[in-house]
């Protein structure tokens, strides 16, 4: 008989701008367990880089019209519209990341998260986010990275981001990054990734 290969599943990590899912996201691909059985997929945008992002690595740098063409030809598994721009998850990469019996990892805003788990009810959905809204604001003030008008933007989409919490099969409270990080583990672990 074949053997058969254990099939891997799709991850899905979403959760408001500052809430850690960055953080958690890269400590989870340096875990010596987990960097075995789970890879990054990386998605599209039609965003500029930041600072030292490059093309292929963070992101596929894309312009507006060649987002918009593989929209059309069902490039993506998921994609949507994030503070004015686009994002998608290239279809390709998830279904070869499977095929391995890997897990791949898709760190995408809730929209997103959403759709995937509809085509692929078998995919893991957690979401992050801090104690409170208050803790929120303080750690993206502290990140000093956004202007006035940028910060109540990320604030305004995470009160929408957070009533779609209930949605997902797990919610990770990042109170401390050690406690968020072990709860993220376990719940891994106890679907046997
Ligand atoms: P940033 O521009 O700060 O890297 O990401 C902005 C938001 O877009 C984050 O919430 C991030 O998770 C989300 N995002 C990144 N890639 C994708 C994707 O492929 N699809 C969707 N739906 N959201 C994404």
């Amino acid at each position: 008989m074949a053997k058969q290969t254990k099939q891997g599943r799709i991850i899905i990590l979403s959760g408001p701008s500052g809430a850690g899912k960055t953080t958690l996201h890269d400590l989870l691909l340096k875990h010596p367990r987990f960097s075995r059985r789970i890879v990054r997929s990386i998605s599209a945008t039609t965003r500029a880089p930041r600072g030292q992002e490059r093309h292929g690595r963070e992101y596929l740098f894309l312009s507006q019209p060649v987002f918009t063409s593989r929209i059309k030809r069902e490039h993506f598994l998921e994609w949507a519209k994030v503070f004015d721009n686009y994002y998608g998850t290239p279809r390709k990469n998830v279904q070869e990341v499977l095929k391995t019996g890997k897990s791949v990892l898709l760190c995408i805003d809730v929209q997103g998260g959403r759709l995937v788990k509809d085509k692929d009810p078998s995919a893991i959905s957690i979401f992050v986010k801090t104690p409170s809204l208050e803790e929120l604001k303080r750690r993206l003030k502290a990140r000093g990275t956004d202007s006035k008008e940028s910060m109540a933007l990320r604030l305004k989409t995470a009160r929408e981001e957070l009533r779609q919490a209930c949605y997902y099969d797990h919610v990770v409270i990042n109170d401390s990054l050690d406690h968020a990080q072990q709860a993220l583990e376990d719940i891994l672990v106890s679907y046997g990734i």
